[in-house]
């Protein structure tokens, strides 16, 4: 494959509007699928595709923990190029995917859930 293609196949994968919003999520840390679903407001079945179309163009690596899967992003200069095409839109902040997500079943939101009920238990008896 020529080097025209080679680029050529990962802009298309980049053409996508729920695969940058994947990426985007995927910035600061790995994700499981079910975190990224509940992000999305989408179907698991369609968020894994949508992953695995990144995957397959080497734009993601998936981590396997028990039965939950973990992604993230494999090289982030493809911040670069998501960056420059924001650029070229006019857009001059990065869109920011980090949000509390409320039903998130992962262990890390779990995690952060039972910290702010803690913090607040804590708070409440300091209080006293
Ligand atoms: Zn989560």
């Amino acid at each position: 494959m020529n080097a025209y293609r080679v680029s050529a196949r990962i802009l298309k994968v980049l053409a996508h509007p729920t695969r940058v919003r994947l990426l985007y999520a995927l910035r600061d840390s790995e994700e499981c699928v079910c975190h990224l679903t509940a992000l999305l407001r989408q179907r698991q079945a369609y968020v894994s595709q949508q992953l695995m179309f990144l995957r397959r163009a080497g734009l993601l690596i998936e981590r396997k923990d028990g039965l939950r899967v973990y992604y993230r992003v494999k090289d982030a200069r493809v911040f670069d190029v998501l960056d420059a095409a924001n650029a070229l839109a006019g857009i001059t902040r990065a869109p920011s995917e980090r949000k509390k997500i409320v039903a998130c079943p992962c262990p890390k939101c779990v995690r952060a859930r039972n910290d702010a009920k803690e913090r607040e238990k804590t708070r409440k008896a300091l209080s006293r």
